[in-house]
C-alpha cells in the first residue's frame, strides 16, 4: 500500500530506490559464556573483527581522501589507532580467557569499563577518545554479532535511500553518493550541518519526517523528492508517472539554468546584484563558478576540524584557503573563522555537555577562549590574503570587544609574519556576521570596527524568535518573514550604508525567491547562497525590477504579521517570477 510522508526539504533532487536502514547505535549483546576448548576460537574471532574494522576504516579513509581531500580523510585516523590500543586489546582478551566470555561480550565489557574510566576525567584528549571509542565499539560489535556494518554500503548492488533517525556531519562523510541516492530522517532540519553537507555532495534529502524509521521497512521501494520534502513508500504506477514527469520538468529547467548562469546578474531596471556562493568544502569552488558565482560570500571552515583528533596545522589550512582564493581570482572570498559548538564538535576540543548548546560555548566564543587554535587559523588566513581578495569573517559576534580582541590577535600575528618575512596583504579586511539581535541592534557600534557585515539569517531568525533552528517540531515557527527579523535586517542595511561598509546576506533567506526579493528591496544587493540556488535566484533577479522590490519592502516594513509581510512580497513580485518553479522547494514556510 502506498504511503506518503511529508517532511522538510533539505537537499534537492529526486531519488528512487529501496529503503536501507542506517542504524547507528550500539547493538544489544547477549551474555554468552563459552567452553574452555572454545576460548582460542573466540580470541581469533576478536582479532579477525579488529582486522576487518581496520581494513574497513582504511578503505573509508582512502575513498574520503579521493572524494574530499586529505584533510577530511584524517577523521578516521584516531579510530584506526584505537583498534590496536593495548588497553582495548589486552583487556578484551583477559575477559575471554579468564571469564570465558564470548568475544562480543568480552569486548563490550572492556569497552564499558574504559568508557566509565575515561568519563571520570574531563581531560580533552580523553574525552575525544571516548568519541572515537563509541564509533569503533559500534562497528566491531556489529561485526562480531554477524550484523551488517551500519555504514558499509559498498556491498549494496543498487542505489538505496538511507533511512535514519538523524545523521551527523562525520557520518555524512562516510556516505558515498554513488550508492546513497537519497536520505530520509525522522529529525533534523534544512540548516543542520549534515544537511548542508548533503547539498554539497548533491545527495537528495528530506528531514523531519517524524517516524520514517518505523514506517519505511527495509527493502521497500520508495521515491524521495528533496525539492518538496516528500517520501512515497511503495509508489504505484500513478505516483511513479507523476514523479517521472516532475523529474523531466526539473531536467528541462536545469538545462535552462546552465544558460542563465552565464548571463549578467542585473534586474530588469538595471540594478547589478552580486551573487556569491556559500562553500562547505574547497572542492566545491569549481561547481560554484560553473553555477555563476562571482565570489564566495561564506566559506565555512568547520570541515577542517570536525571529527578530527588533532588541530589542522597552519599549512593545511593555508592551502585550503588559498585554493578557494585562487579559484576566484577576480572575486571576493569571505572565509569565516571556525564556527564550532552547536552541532559541530571537533574531537580535539573539550566541548562541554551543555543544556543549551545553541546559547552556549559557540563560534567566536570558542575561538577567543582557545587562542592556540585561533591564532593558527588567523595566521593561515593572513597568509591566504596574499593570493586574492580574501576577507576574514567572524561568526556570532555580539559586541565590539570581541572584534577588538580579534584585532589584537591579528596585529600580533601580522607582526610575526612580517618578522618571518612571510607575505600577506597588510590591508586585509575583517568583518562580522550579524547573527544575533544584539549584533543587529549594536550595528552602528560594530560598523566602526569592521570592514563589512554579512547577515547570517539562519541564526538571526533562530535567536530573534527564540526558535531552535534544528528543532523539527518548531519548524513552522522558524519564520524569516517575521516583522522583527525584517526590521532588524533593514536596520543593519541602513547602518552599514551610512557607515560606508558592504552589507551582504549569506543565510538561506538569500536563496529563497521571496526572501531575495525582500533583501533587494531593503537595498542589500550582495547575496550569497548554496551554489545550486544561484541560477534560479539570478533568473529571479533578471525578471524583477528593483523599484518594485523597494516598494514591496517598504510595505513589508509596515506589516504587522509574517503573513502580511509575505503578502506584500507576493503582491510586489507579481507574475514577473514563476514562483511555481520554486514552489514547495524551500523549508522556509511562506505564511498563507
Ligand atoms: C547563518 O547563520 O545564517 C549562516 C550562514 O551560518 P551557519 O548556517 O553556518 O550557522
Ligand atoms: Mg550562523
Amino acid at each position: 500500500m502506498t504511503i506518503v510522508l511529508d517532511g522538510l526539504p533539505a537537499s534537492e533532487g529526486i531519488a528512487a530506490g529501496k529503503i536501507f536502514h542506517l542504524r547507528w547505535g550500539a547493538p544489544i549483546v547477549p551474555h554468552v559464556t563459552v567452553a574452555e576448548a572454545q576460548i582460542e576460537a573466540e580470541v581469533e574471532r576478536f582479532h579477525a573483527a579488529r582486522s576487518w574494522a581496520k581494513a574497513r576504516l582504511l578503505e573509508l579513509k582512502r575513498s574520503t581522501e579521493i572524494r574530499l581531500g586529505p584533510v577530511e580523510a584524517r577523521i578516521f585516523e584516531p579510530q584506526i589507532l584505537m583498534l590496536d590500543d593495548v588497553e582495548v586489546v589486552d583487556g578484551t582478551l583477559r575477559y575471554v580467557r579468564e571469564n570465558r566470555l564470548s568475544a562480543e561480550r568480552a569486548f563490550e565489557w572492556r569497552m564499558l569499563e574504559l568508557q566509565a574510566l575515561w568519563s571520570r576525567t574531563s581531560h580533552p584528549m580523553v574525552l575525544d577518545r571516548l568519541n572515537d571509542l563509541q564509533d569503533m565499539v559500534i562497528r566491531v560489535l556489529h561485526r562480531l554479532l554477524g550484523h551488517h556494518d551500519p555504514t558499509d554500503l559498498a556491498t549494496l548492488e543498487e542505489g538505496v535511500i538511507i533511512v535514519s533517525r538523524d545523521l551527523t556531519p562525520s557520518l555524512m562523510m562516510q556516505l558515498d553518493p554513488r550508492t546513497v541516492l537519497g536520505i530520509a530522517t525522522d529529525h533534523g532540519t534544512r540548516t543542520a550541518h549534515w544537511a548542508i553537507l548533503a547539498r554539497s555532495l548533491e545527495i537528495p534529502a528530506v528531514v523531519g519526517l517524524g517516524d520514517v524509521t518505523t514506517r519505511a521497512k527495509e527493502g521497500l521501494d520508495a521515491i524521495l523528492d528533496g525539492r518538496i520534502g516528500r517520501v512515497v513508500l511503495e509508489p504505484g504506477p500513478e505516483e511513479r508517472d507523476s514523479f517521472g514527469s516532475r523529474q523531466r520538468r526539473i531536467d528541462l529547467w536545469e538545462d535552462d539554468v546552465a544558460e542563465i548562469a552565464a548571463l549578467e546578474s542585473v534586474t530588469a531596471d538595471g540594478q547589478y546584484v552580486e551573487l556569491r556562493a556559500n562553500l562547505d568544502l574547497p572542492e566545491e569552488a569549481s561547481q560554484a563558478r560553473a553555477h555563476g558565482a562571482v565570489g564566495v560570500g561564506l566559506f565555512r571552515t568547520e570541515f577542517l576540524v570536525v571529527g578530527r583528533n588533532t588541530m589542522p596545522v597552519e599549512e593545511a589550512q593555508y592551502e585550503a584557503y588559498r585554493a578557494v582564493a585562487e579559484a576566484f581570482p577576480s572575486g571576493a572570498v569571505f572565509i569565516r573563522t571556525f564556527d564550532l559548538g552547536g552541532d559541530k564538535f571537533p574531537m580535539f576540543l573539550h566541548m562541554p555537555r551543555e543544556e543549551n548548546p545553541m546559547l552556549g560555548w559557540r563560534a567566536i566564543r570558542v575561538c577567543l577562549d582557545e587562542p592556540h587554535l585561533f591564532r593558527t587559523q588567523l595566521r593561515a588566513l593572513l597568509r591566504a590574503t596574499a593570493h586574492g581578495d580574501v576577507r576574514m569573517m567572524l561568526p556570532l559576534v555580539n559586541d565590539v570587544d570581541e572584534v577588538r580582541a580579534v584585532r589584537t590577535l591579528l596585529d600580533e600575528e601580522s607582526e610575526r609574519l612580517v618578522q618571518e618575512g612571510i607575505p600577506f596583504n597588510t590591508g586585509y579586511k575583517l568583518g562580522v556576521m550579524i547573527e544575533t539581535p544584539a549584533a543587529a541592534l549594536d550595528a552602528a557600534e560594530l560598523a566602526r570596527h569592521c570592514d563589512f557585515f554579512s547577515i547570517g539569517t539562519n541564526d538571526l531568525v533562530q535567536y530573534t524568535l527564540a526558535v531552535d533552528r534544528t528543532n523539527t517540531r518548531l519548524a513552522k515557527l522558524y519564520n524569516p518573514f517575521h516583522p522583527a527579523v525584517v526590521r532588524q535586517i533593514h536596520q543593519v542595511a541602513r547602518v552599514g550604508r551610512a557607515a560606508g561598509i558592504e552589507v551582504s546576506v549569506c543565510g538561506e533567506m538569500a536563496a529563497h525567491p521571496l526572501g531575495a526579493f525582500l533583501l533587494l528591496g531593503l537595498d542589500i544587493t550582495v547575496l550569497s547562497m548554496g551554489w545550486p540556488s544561484l541560477p534560479e535566484i539570478k533568473k529571479m533577479v533578471r525578471d524583477i525590477r528593483i523599484e518594485d522590490a523597494r516598494r514591496a519592502a517598504r510595505k513589508a516594513l509596515a506589516a504587522d504579521t509574517s503573513r502580511d509581510v509575505a503578502a506584500c512580497l507576493l503582491e510586489g513580485i507579481g507574475t514577473s517570477v514563476d514562483l511555481k518553479v520554486f514552489s514547495g522547494r524551500w523549508s522556509l514556510s511562506v505564511p498563507e
